[in-house]
């Protein structure tokens, strides 16, 4: 598919899943914050590695494994270019975001902070993005803070700035909220940390399908995101780390690959980015990221921003007219993502009438329960959108609503 020509037939196509009847009805996939469905090439890559060359990787010199060293590394220097590192060894796989995060603070916080430093996060985070971090402060006597968001989802700069103080050492921030569906102003946070000498990490877990994500533009040190939210497998993921600061870090695992020798008096380290990648890897998974990559390189960002960005409009003014309808979070920058609430329904049984259309969405607390409170819900139905989906398919989504309320 050529760049200038975005086809939406094309593309849905690929998605062998989305010409699947549930409860007899055609499929509306609108649970895309949760995981993104397949396309065929992903699914064709993982078959075709089990099928034609499955063999471990690295250690081996038969011509099964060499393929699939070469078939699995190829992904590393497709992950590199797609989020622009300098190198390839700044690259390493785990097994998704929240692995990813849980490396970070292991690796790095917990050997580089010190008792009552300071590290700060938001109240918009994900389970993922908070829980790590309680865990390690409380095991090493750090202080965990957090950054207000404003009522219409927006995170709170002024507060921001007013939480940084000598002691702060590290931040981590969403880039783009799973529940609020903001793009939170990252670039601009994370100047604000490099003049106060602060470390960050971004969580790119909804941001990487749907912006081109530019770590040295950024200039984080950290950034993480999961395959299967961007159209790839599950059970893999990335870490992104500046070279020098990983080079710092020790293993986050002991094991096998991660060495370069071992003996009972002194064992040595592999080199970046083996040296985080212990034992024996997600093969066939990492291989599939590959294709997922190339599906979406194919359409292009451009494509991507802008067909994404007038069906979260339409989305928009369509969910707007609903009576009784409230969207939480209603951020100027933000991605198609609809967090809402139904003044007659409650969004368990929403869930269940729409799943008895054909219509998947995601019902409850989505991860980000102090979120939540901070709003005085216990949940929300959630709708989020991905490059497959169709003004028809939210058309009949919000029939269906306004039937239900009616
Ligand atoms: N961060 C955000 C913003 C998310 O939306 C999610 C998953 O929904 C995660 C982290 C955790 O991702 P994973 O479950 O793939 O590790």
């Amino acid at each position: 598919m050529s760049v200038k020509s975005f086809n939406l037939v094309k593309i849905r196509d690929q998605f062998p899943i989305l010409n699947k009847k549930i409860n007899n009805h055609q499929l509306v996939y609108f649970d895309n914050a949760a995981t993104t469905q397949k396309p065929k090439k992903v699914i064709n890559a993982i078959n075709e590695y089990y099928s034609e060359y499955n063999a471990n990787i690295h250690r081996g010199i038969h011509t099964l494994a060499e393929k699939a060293t070469i078939e699995y590394e190829k992904t590393r220097k497709s992950v590199s270019q797609f989020i622009n590192s300098k190198s390839e060894k700044e690259i390493i796989f785990t097994r998704g975001t929240t692995e990813g995060i849980n490396l970070i603070a292991s690796s790095f916080v917990k050997n580089f902070l010190k008792k009552e430093d300071e590290i700060i996060i938001s109240e918009m985070e994900h389970h993922s993005n908070i829980v790590p971090w309680q865990m390690i402060c409380e095991e090493n006597g750090i202080v965990l803070k957090t950054i207000n968001v404003l009522e219409n989802g927006e995170i709170d700069l002024d507060n921001f700035k007013e939480l940084i103080n000598d002691k702060t050492k590290f931040l981590s921030i969403v880039h783009t909220s799973n529940t609020l569906g903001t793009v939170n102003p990252i670039k601009q946070i994370i100047e604000i940390c490099k003049k106060n000498n602060i470390t960050t990490m971004v969580d790119g877990a909804q941001a990487s399908a749907h912006s081109k994500i530019n770590v040295q533009d950024l200039n984080c040190d950290f950034f993480v995101l999961s395959a299967h939210k961007m159209y790839g497998p599950t059970g893999v993921g990335i870490v992104y780390g500046k070279e020098e600061i990983l080079e710092k870090m020790p293993p986050y695992m002991g094991g096998g690959e991660m060495i370069k020798e071992v003996n009972f008096l002194k064992t040595t380290y592999n080199e970046l980015p083996y040296k985080f990648e212990a034992g024996t890897p997600n093969i066939g998974d990492v291989i599939g990221f590959n294709k997922a990559l190339n599906f979406i390189s194919d359409i292009g960002f451009d494509n991507i921003s802008s067909y994404e960005k007038k069906l979260k409009d339409y989305a928009s003014n369509s969910l707007n007219k609903i009576d009784g309808l409230k969207i939480i979070g209603n951020s100027k920058n933000k991605i198609g993502i609809f967090s809402f609430t139904l003044k007659k329904v409650h969004y368990y049984d929403l869930g269940l009438l729409l799943d008895s259309k054909g219509i998947a969405i995601r019902t409850g607390h989505h991860c980000t329960q102090p979120l939540m409170d901070k709003f005085n819900l216990e949940g929300t139905a959630r709708v989020s959108l991905a490059i497959y989906n169709s003004k028809e398919e939210i058309d009949y989504f919000v029939e269906k609503i306004k039937k239900l309320i009616n």
